[in-house]
């Protein structure tokens, strides 16, 4: 005799609270909640979760589902079923009629009829939700949500256990990845190693994807599918797919033949088959380009990116523009370092102000400072706002300090965007500071090393042994 339904639930549980205990990847643990939701239902089950912008819901582990169903294209969390935005599970009787569901066609193609959507969070946090796909319209009980809510609370857990183990062992991953990088991209399994790291580089500096999210059929409508061609990213920041080109050649010919075809089939569809030359071209687009082309050393560590220094500044210059309200400071910037820093931070001040540069040079151990190239604003009774790239050791802030002071300003701040404390040795009072920096020498955003790196968008810190001499 079958087991009862609630027998079956039971059972389907304590399988799921095994596999949490046991000693596998995540991706392994939300593949046995799934392949329990799907027999327990006997019917197609998937897990979705959310990409790192948590604009996109990405199939990741499925059972009992079409490949071109689960690759039916980019998941728009928005316009998907509210449940994984939500802490309700959501329950769509009927596929042909509801207006909420984004790929009506394929689901109908499919055979699907009912979708049953339950959320995986776990407190504030929300993963993404497990889907049900029914092939009739389906009489939902009671226990069929609990049940499902609870394999969901399983998979939040899995989730949430994994999210912390990374956290810990945050040092080890094969590069530094940046703190908002999606949880869910680690759990992708690829097809080939490059693939693999052309999605570090990605994660790398902050550029979204999502793997193999859609199959193309390759046949007009009557043909039978017997061609598809399944690209292996989008880039969803550029509205953009990518096929990775191995350097055989006879790969690349059979891969432009299907390009051509995909590009009549689908012409508002934009993808890029990716030759060294274009991948180059795409790392320049996200400032990457200065490292593509320069013999210089490579990057360790993105530090801070062009975003996050685009919103620090624009910080600093509402709080000056704020607190310089009705007067007209002066600006100095000391060469060379402070140029991106001050262009951008001058662009966001809303008040009127005059701008000035000095060039300094060090001599012995950088101990001692000269002026070698002088202010030529007269400096009495002016506001006047030192700017600084970084302040290191305070030798060369200290001796600026010291320097304006005596030509009598009525007053005198220092706005720095990057403050190293480590390796301070002359207290400087510091008014406006950007970010606070490791004890590491760092590059990019107007920063060199030997004359390199200078153009990055972003500040870094490259891959050297020691900090160089001024
Ligand atoms: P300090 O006199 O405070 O030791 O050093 C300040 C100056 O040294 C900065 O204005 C900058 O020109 C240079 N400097 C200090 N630390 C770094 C660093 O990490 N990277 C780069 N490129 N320059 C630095
Ligand atoms: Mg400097």
């Amino acid at each position: 005799m079958a087991l009862s339904k609630e027998r079956v639930y039971y059972k389907a549980v304590r399988q799921a609270i095994t596999a949490l205990g046991s000693g596998e990847s995540l991706k392994e643990k939300l593949d046995t909640i799934a392949r329990l939701l799907s027999r327990s239902f006997d019917t197609g089950v998937s897990i979705v979760l959310f990409d790192s912008t948590r604009k996109h819901l990405i199939h990741t582990a499925s059972w009992k589902l079409p490949p071109y169903y689960l690759r039916k294209g980019i998941i728009d969390a928005e316009k998907s079923l509210a449940e994984s935005a939500g802490e309700k599970p959501v329950f769509i009787e009927d596929v042909s009629t509801d207006p909420r569901i984004q790929y009506r066609e394929m689901a109908e193609k499919a055979g699907i009829k009912s979708i049953l959507g339950v959320p995986i969070t776990s407190g504030e946090e929300g993963y993404g939700a497990i889907r049900v796909y029914f092939k009739e319209v389906y009489r939902l009980t009671n226990s069929d949500i609990s049940f499902t809510v609870t394999l969901a609370h399983l998979a939040a857990l899995a989730m949430g256990n994994t999210a912390a183990e990374q956290e810990n062992k945050a040092g080890i991953l094969p590069l530094n990845m940046d703190p908002g990088i999606s949880k869910t991209s680690r759990i992708v399994h690829f097809a080939h190693e490059s693939e693999a790291e052309f999605a570090r580089i990605l994660d790398f500096y902050g550029i979204n994807w999502i793997y193999e999210p859609r199959t193309f059929p390759l046949v007009n409508e009557k043909e039978r599918a017997s061609e598809m061609f399944t690209p292996d990213f989008y880039i969803p920041s550029l509205d953009l797919y990518i096929e990775l080109t191995t350097m055989k050649q006879n790969l690349v010919t059979g891969k432009n033949r299907k390009l051509r075809r995909l590009k009549e089939l689908y012409p508002e569809i934009k993808i890029s088959l990716l030759y060294k030359n274009d991948y180059d071209r795409l790392l320049a687009k996200y400032g990457a380009g200065p490292l593509a082309q320069s013999r210089a050393h490579s990057i360790r560590k993105v530090l801070f990116s062009a975003s996050e220094i685009d919103k620090r500044v624009r910080q600093l210059a509402e709080t000056i523009s704020g607190d310089y309200r009705n007067r007209r400071p002066l600006l100095v910037g000391v060469q060379r370092g402070f140029l991106c820093f001050m262009a951008d931070l001058m662009r966001q001040i809303t008040i009127p102000l005059d701008l000035d540069f000095m060039a300094i040079s060090y001599y012995g151990q950088k101990d001692e400072v000269s002026v070698t190239r002088d202010i030529e604003t007269p400096l009495t009774g002016r506001d006047i706002i030192l700017v600084e790239d970084i302040v290191d050791t305070g030798i060369t802030l200290d001796y600026m300090i010291k320097y304006l002071q005596a030509k009598n300003p009525s007053s005198l701040t220092v706005c720095t965007l990057l403050d190293r404390r480590a390796r301070r040795l002359v207290n400087v009072k510091l008014d406006y500071v950007g970010f606070e920096v490791p004890d590491e020498f760092v590059v990019g955003y107007g920063l060199d090393y030997h004359e390199e790196y200078r153009n990055l968008p972003f500040i870094a810190i490259p891959e050297i042994k020691e900090f160089p001499q001024k």
